[in-house]
Formats: C-alpha cells, structure tokens, sequence
C-alpha cells in the first residue's frame, strides 16, 4: 500500500517494524527462503486454520508479500485465495512454493507489475493476470469468466474452474 525512502544513521534510530521483520526474515527473492523454509512458515497449527490470503499476505510472513502480487501467485498455483491451508496436499504445497517463487521472480525480471507504477510514473512490465483491469474477462487458461470479490479488507481475483476451493 505504501513504501518509503529513509535516511538514518543506527538501525535503533529508525524504529518501524515493517522495517525490522524485513530485516529478520529471508526475502522470498533469496535463496535462504527455500521449500523447507516455506513448509516450516506454515507449519504452525494457527497459520495451518488461516486462509490462504491470511497465511501467506497479512502479519509480514513474507516480507515485502501482499494481496496485490498473491492474486496471480494463487492463480498460478491453482489455488483459491479463500481455501484454508490446512486443505492443502503435499503436491499444492510444492505448487504454491513453485510458483510464489516464479511469479516474484518474473514480476522482479520485468520490472515490477503492471498495476503499480515506478518512481517515474512508468508502469512495471509483468502484465498481471488476476488484477482489477480483468474483471469480468476470460481466464486466459480457461475461458471462465474473472471474479473480483472484497475479502479481507481487499480484493481478490479469481476463476472459478481453475482455482479449487477445496
Ligand atoms: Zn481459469
């Protein structure tokens, strides 16, 4: 929603805790944040009764990963916003990891999302599949018209042939 430019002398004059958690934990960009690094951040059993959205894009579980980029992460993944992580098989784990992966990788290579603009004012060039621009138009997998839904203080984006709730 916001980002920040700051200029500081010592870490214990710049006390905000986005800034802190970015610190502690590995970027999901980094090789340090790898598949058991990803099943341990899901393990614990209060996370395991969360939502997907809520697991994986609140509480700064992943530094720097919010609702905007998760939409097409999920999508990517086959996975519902809404579907609860405890439902996940072995199989949609290590998807999701794939993709959580690729998708900010790709989004990073292309110089950010098509959604947000640069400090110039040019947009990124990954064009973002599950965004506000696509309601209502055919998943380019499927066919199946897009859906945009508030949950959680946002919107999420989501077809419902691709993305199992279940
Ligand atoms: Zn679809």
């Amino acid at each position: 929603m916001y980002g920040g430019i700051y200029c500081f002398e010592t870490n214990d004059e710049f006390d905000n805790p986005y800034y802190s958690i970015a610190k502690e934990k590995p970027s999901p960009l980094t090789e340090a944040f790898d598949e058991t690094y990803f099943e341990q951040l899901l393990s614990p059993e209060a996370v395991q009764k969360l939502s997907l959205k809520a697991a994986l894009a609140t509480e700064q579980r992943i530094p720097g990963l919010g609702n905007g980029s998760l939409q097409d992460i999920l999508w990517n993944a086959n996975l519902h916003p809404k579907r609860k992580t405890n439902t996940l098989s072995d199989e949609e784990v290590q998807n999701l990891y794939n993709s959580l992966k690729q998708t900010l990788a790709e989004m990073t290579r292309m110089g950010g999302r098509s959604t947000e603009k640069d400090l110039f004012g040019q947009p990124g060039g990954y064009r973002v599949v599950m965004c506000v621009a696509n309601n209502g138009k055919p998943c380019p997998k499927c066919g199946t018209t897009i859906l945009k839904q508030a949950y959680m203080g946002g919107s999420i984006y989501t077809c419902s042939c691709c993305q199992a709730l279940s």
